[in-house]
């Protein structure tokens, strides 16, 4: 994609009201567009990078046979007061309306109660499972803060996923699976080391949660870490009983802030008993279903990342998600051979399926590297007279910074 047509700017300063670094840096770099506190778009740069995030999951969950389908994000009341979750009460982020034609609909926060509602359609005997299936849902959740940019959206992208078991060794076949799935993706991420299978409360059928939390300064959570054990408490469970439980002392734990990526529960027979979900056993008895429910935070996971390794100059991206490949950067100045020749390069990496953003502006070579900083793509190629004169590109390791003339007959072999 050349620059020139990319109709976002990037920007000096955020708007005064965002105080969140995470989104403060995605909007100056042009990728995401605060509409309203806690709702943001999500622009050409922001939709590249949300997309590959999505993909990194997508394989992960894909890998473990579940199957992706979309739920709606209007629901029913009768769904919600089955189960007593209608309530304010009992739900207090619902975002609610009311049908012209009459009748109440909730707005989408969880997608818990209609899907299981819907494999009633689906599941009616023990041959159907397990099953497994997953979603990239638009959640829409009255948050009463919503002071932590992208990490805590009104309206906000998650990978929901619900498993569908006959018993409790298939159910925990899946529940491990799915745990080290999003491992993986965490691993892909580039926050493998800094995120933590972390017990917590919430647990309906089993004493914990398994929530994921990275290490984050920007977190609202407060965790207990021993890195070593790879052993992670929340603090809301932090007590003599959890510790005698996980065999841990308290002196060996290290107190961080963390930022809660994913959470996973087991509901044992209990949901699918609420809702309804049952199927019929060798016998023909009807037995609930045992079902588990898996979160990740999609779009909180891009404000993590540019918490963790955004700066004041701007985003790098690890290299599963960044926007583009490789950034081309041409200092042609208003020079006719070198814009051909940055020109060629260009095609010469599209052709060869490169993904590259190229900076073909008419503007200094200062304001280019800015640029090139605040959007973050990890390897830079520039074309200058210097370059063209030596048959090369140099390129640049944002990772570390290593930058080298590369001849141009090894370019693609190089960026690859
Ligand atoms: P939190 O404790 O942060 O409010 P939660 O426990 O309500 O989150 P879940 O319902 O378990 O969240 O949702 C699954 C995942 O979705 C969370 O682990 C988190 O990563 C993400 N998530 C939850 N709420 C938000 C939000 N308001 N904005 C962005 N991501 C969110
Ligand atoms: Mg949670």
């Amino acid at each position: 994609m050349r620059q020139s047509h990319l109709f976002t700017k990037t920007q000096k300063s955020a708007p005064k009201d965002e105080v969140a670094k995470n989104a403060q840096l995605l909007i100056r770099a042009g990728f995401v567009h605060k509409e309203m506190a806690g709702v943001y778009a999500y622009l050409p740069l922001g939709l590249r990078v949300l997309d590959r995030v999505k993909q990194v999951v997508r394989e992960e969950m894909d890998a473990l046979g579940s199957q992706e389908l979309i739920m709606t994000s209007l629901q029913r009341k009768e769904l919600w007061a089955r189960t007593d979750r209608w309530s304010d009460k009992k739900v207090d982020i619902w975002f609610k309306s009311e049908l012209k034609a009459g009748g109440d609909v909730g707005l989408a926060w969880s997608h818990e109660e209609p899907i299981g509602d819907m494999m009633r359609a689906y599941i009616s005997s023990y041959k159907d499972l397990p099953t497994c299936v997953y979603q990239f849902q638009t959640k829409l959740r009255n948050e009463m803060r919503a002071k932590s940019g992208i990490m805590r959206g009104r309206e906000f992208v998650m990978k929901d996923a619900y498993s569908f078991a006959a018993g409790e060794e298939d159910h925990d076949k899946m529940y491990e699976g799915m745990k080290q799935a999003y491992m993986k993706v965490f691993k892909r991420l580039g926050i493998g080391d800094d995120t933590f299978v972390t017990f917590a409360s919430g647990g309906a059928f089993t004493q914990f949660s398994h929530e994921f939390q990275t290490v984050c300064e920007a977190g609202e959570d407060v965790c207990y870490i021993n890195r070593e054990k790879g052993i992670a408490i929340n603090q809301e469970v932090m007590n003599d009983d959890t510790l005698k439980e996980l065999k841990v002392k308290k002196s060996d734990l290290e107190e961080v802030k963390t930022a809660e990526v994913g959470n996973i529960f087991n509901f044992g027979r209990q949901k699918a008993e609420d809702i309804g979900l049952t199927y019929k056993d060798e016998t023909g008895a009807s037995i609930p279903v045992w079902m588990g429910s898996y979160g990740i935070g999609v779009t909180r996971l891009i404000g993590v990342l540019a918490e963790k390794f955004g700066t004041s100059d701007g985003m790098l991206w690890p290299r599963s998600v960044s926007p583009f490949q490789a950034h081309l950067v041409s200092l042609a100045g208003g020079n006719r051979d070198l814009i051909a020749e940055a020109d060629r390069i260009y095609d010469l990496l599209k052709e060869n399926g490169i993904d590259t953003l190229y900076d073909d502006r008419d503007v200094r070579a200062g304001e280019k590297f800015a640029d090139a900083d605040l959007i973050g793509i990890p390897m830079r190629l520039v074309v200058s007279e210097k370059t063209v004169a030596a048959g090369s590109v140099e390129v640049t390791n944002r990772d570390n910074g290593a930058s080298q003339l590369i001849p141009e007959s090894q370019l693609i072999e190089r960026v690859r």
